[in-house]
């Protein structure tokens, strides 16, 4: 039954608030308190004081839908038909309240009643040795044996460091045999798009201690979390994520923009999908008050955008266009993220002038870039040197990633080592002569143009909003 992404949305929100949940807003891309992580990438990273007992929830039982952005997946991101580096994660929390007993029949009844999903095409995973959970998937919930799959620990539990973690379970949909690899044990977990993963279910029960014990918590948690597109693509019955219908209408923007036309060039395909995707976590990013700079999230927006301003290129789009796409994510997610419509301007004068900060140098930086591939191929060798990666950065504007993703289409790795080995060495020199590091972007600059462009503006009605992001 197709169903539109803010019909899933509500659903799952009013659902658990069925089950005594509260419903809180999404939080803030950037972590509040919390050194050890960049950006908030899942549900219950924001809800990390209330797992550990350093704050009080409002409530024992929580539910959102959180933004997210997962840079480790930026690679993946057009290619399979599930990855994205910003997506929602729909989640429910158990502070120590309601544990698996709760948590796996909930989650069937909503993935079956509240979302009518077949059950022929259900399949669970869990931890080879979580027999309680199998117990209830299978006895209460009632899936035969052959579709609970019982996997290892790099794939059903969650730990990081020491502290609460626990065994897991993951729910996929059967998208049928002509999406998959069509290898003979191909099964959930796999890495072909046939099962859709879309839910996993964390069942924090231990506290690993210093001797790496496993201690059993007197007061077990759950956390868990939905994917919101893949969700939305299973119940709208198209390939991938970036077809389902809000994300559907940015690109089909993105494809206008660029005179192209879907499905014709697999490539051309791929660089569609990566600037939809990049366009939505830059205009929520710098919403959320993130500016493009050399370090932290400021250098992940910076990164993102960059890479997204390339495969722009590659389109043909050669002068700044993603600022243009702003209003299109503003207007297409304004239900849920009314917020950004407030922050409009000030989010598109950001993307633009970076956008050409970048353009003034990515063309001498690109045709740079052929030097060295044509040198190295003239000498038969297949890795670009720190140095030469270093320029690329220092004096081009080009991140890492960005340098190293063009020569991987020519089959050319980058020496990262030496890269690193250059960075910390320019920092050195900065700091020995306490010079400002000067290079075309690796300043303040952008900073001061923006604050500029704020003051420019005083008297302007809108300068508020614009002001507190600042
Ligand atoms: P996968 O194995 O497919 O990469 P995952 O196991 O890394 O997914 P989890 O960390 O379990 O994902 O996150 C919980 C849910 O969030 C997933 O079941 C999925 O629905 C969604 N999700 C995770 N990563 C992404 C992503 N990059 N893009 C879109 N949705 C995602
Ligand atoms: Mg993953
Ligand atoms: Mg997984
Ligand atoms: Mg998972």
């Amino acid at each position: 039954e197709w169903m539109s992404m803010d019909e899933i949305r509500e659903k799952f929100l009013s659902f658990f608030e069925s089950k005594g949940h509260l419903r809180l807003k999404s939080f803030p891309l950037i972590p509040h308190n919390d050194k050890s992580l960049l950006l908030i990438n899942s549900g219950m990273a924001p809800l990390k004081p209330y797992f550990t007992g350093k704050e009080v929830p409002p409530r024992k039982r929580v539910t959102t839908c959180q933004k997210c952005i997962r840079t480790p997946d930026i690679e993946r991101v057009g290619k399979t038909a599930r990855h994205a580096t910003f997506f929602e994660m729909l989640g429910n929390f158990s502070f120590g309240d309601y544990f698996k007993e709760s948590a796996i029949p909930w989650a069937w009844e909503f993935a079956t009643q509240w979302l009518k999903l077949p059950e022929d095409k259900l399949w669970v995973t869990i931890y080879q040795n979580d027999d309680e959970a199998f117990e209830i998937w299978n006895k209460v919930v009632g899936v035969p044996d052959e579709r609970i799959i019982r996997m290892g620990k790099e794939d059903n539990f969650w730990e990081i460091g020491l502290g609460p973690c626990g065994p897991c379970s993951e729910l996929y949909f059967d998208r049928g045999v002509e999406k998959g690899c069509g290898k003979p044990d191909c099964a959930p977990g796999c890495d072909c798009d046939r099962f859709m993963e879309f839910w996993n279910l964390v069942f924090t029960q231990f506290d690993k201690d210093e001797a790496g014990n496993y201690n059993r918590l007197a007061n077990p948690n759950i956390d868990t979390g939905m994917g919101l597109e893949r969700m939305a693509a299973i119940m709208q019955g198209v390939d991938n994520i970036f077809e389902v219908d809000v994300v559907k209408r940015i690109m089909d923007d993105v494809l206008k923009m660029s005179g192209t036309k879907y499905n014709e060039d697999r490539k051309r395909d791929v660089s569609i999908r990566v600037i939809t995707d990049h366009i939505r976590g830059i205009t929520f990013m710098i919403g959320d008050g993130i500016l493009p700079s050399n370090e932290g999230r400021g250098y992940v927006l910076r990164r993102i955008l960059r890479r997204a301003a390339r495969h722009g290129k590659l389109l043909g789009l050669n002068e700044p266009f993603l600022y243009k796409l702003v209003d299109s994510v503003a207007g297409t997610y304004i239900s849920a993220y009314p917020e950004l419509t407030d922050r409009l301007d000030y989010i598109k004068e950001v993307v633009k002038l970076e956008e050409e900060r970048f353009n003034e140098t990515i063309d001498q930086g690109i045709s740079k870039l052929q030097v060295y591939i044509d040198g190295l191929k003239a000498e038969g060798k297949a890795v670009l040197s720190g140095e030469d990666a270093f320029k690329l950065y220092d004096t081009y504007g080009f991140p890492l990633d960005l340098t190293k993703e063009i020569l991987e289409e020519q089959g050319i790795e980058v020496d990262e080592e030496g890269f690193n080995r250059e960075m910390s060495i320019q920092k050195e020199r900065a700091r020995a002569n306490k010079i400002e590091d000067n290079s075309l972007w690796a300043n303040d600059a952008l900073m001061e143009e923006l604050r500029a462009y704020s003051t420019e503006f005083v008297g302007y009605e809108r300068l508020e909003s614009k002001s507190k992001v600042l």
